[in-house]
């Protein structure tokens, strides 16, 4: 019989209004599981590791997605699948983050969530869950066909470095602006077979170890020296510079000095778009050819959440400057195009 790994975090999903504040707080996996008796139907066998305390996902840290890394380490063997219900406001950054710390994975992990606690009538949770589930369970000649840390919302299954969170009010909460879906659930689940990473041969292990030692410099019109030194001079050892469309920024040269300075002090940055679809070209337009001559890394297609994920990641590994730049260039997990 299948068996599947259920890890409860937290999030909307299991939400109750708190009588006395009105607020909404996590509550525990049984209320999930009285509020979807479809579970018993399934025939997989279920079971559930919940975090304690559960959390909503704005709370998640780098030390929670190793707990959740070393869980699927330990009860790899025993299971065929791994379905994570999680808050869906970090719900992205957690998914890159464990599409790094998961080498050469085969099996499915599937985040999940919802919009509306599993409890409210209109509630997009069970299907969520209920086809997460079964994402996480299809096989075929033995394999699974997403051997991928995904996200499954709203009936599409996205690429987890690929997915950002996009809207808070609609069930279609997720998108992938830069990579095709995975997989599509209407009547049947289809899946794009040749969007989906192949099965690895190589034996899986962890990589846990994350430097959070970073900063982010979102650059806007009229910005300030100020502003910016406070990024560049401050301790942090790697940058996310989000610019203007392709990957460019001003040309001013107290900006370009600042940044210089920074790389010149061993701090790595990496230029990704402000623009959610597209990759950034360096030195396309002469705002952005200053950026390549001084060293600033491209980003190409990657999300802001993976960017970050990553630089926490290859920080973690100690790794020199020019592999540190070179990984950062190159998909390691399928979250970019170069
Ligand atoms: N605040 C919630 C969380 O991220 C939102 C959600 O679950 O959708 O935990």
């Amino acid at each position: 019989m299948t068996k599947i790994l259920i890890i409860y975090t937290g999030g909307t999903i299991g939400m109750v209004n708190d009588a006395k504040t009105g607020f909404l707080i996590p509550f525990d996996f049984e209320q999930i599981k009285d509020n979807v008796p479809e579970l018993a139907r399934l025939d997989y066998q279920l079971s559930v590791h919940s975090f304690s305390p559960i959390i909503d996902s704005s709370n998640m840290h780098p030390e929670q997605w190793k707990v959740l890394a070393e869980l699927i380490e330990s009860n790899y063997e025993e299971f065929d699948g791994f379905v994570i219900l999680h808050g869906s406001d970090t719900m992205s950054f957690t998914a890159s983050a464990l599409s790094f710390m998961l080498k050469n994975l085969a099996k499915p992990v599937i985040l999940t969530g919802s919009q509306l606690p599993i409890g409210e009538i209109r509630t997009d949770a069970k299907e969520n869950l209920i086809t997460a589930l079964e994402i996480a369970a299809t096989k075929s000649e033995g394999k699974a066909v997403v051997p991928e840390v995904c996200i499954y919302f709203d009936n599409q299954l996205f690429r987890g470095n690929r997915s950002l969170k996009y809207n808070t009010e609609k069930f279609e909460a997720f998108r992938s602006p830069n990579y095709p879906i995975l997989a599509e659930a209407g009547v049947q689940l289809t899946f794009f077979h040749k969007e989906i990473l192949p099965v690895p041969t190589e034996a899986f292990y962890i990589q846990t170890e994350f430097d959070a030692n970073i900063g982010v410099l979102k650059i806007y019109p009229g910005m300030t020296e100020e502003v910016v030194y406070a990024v560049t001079r401050s301790k942090v050892k790697a940058i996310v510079l989000e610019t203007f469309g392709s990957g460019n920024a001003t040309t001013a040269k107290w900006f370009t000095d600042a940044l210089g300075e920074a790389i010149e002090n061993g701090k790595h940055i990496v230029d990704i778009s402000q623009c959610k679809r597209g990759s950034v070209q360096l030195g396309m337009y002469e705002t952005s050819s200053e950026l390549k001559k001084m060293g600033v890394i491209s980003g190409y297609d990657m999300t802001f959440e993976t960017a970050v994920t990553k630089f926490m990641y290859l920080l973690g590994a100690n790794l020199s400057t020019e592999e540190i730049r070179m990984q950062m260039e190159t998909p390691i997990a399928g979250e970019l195009t170069n």
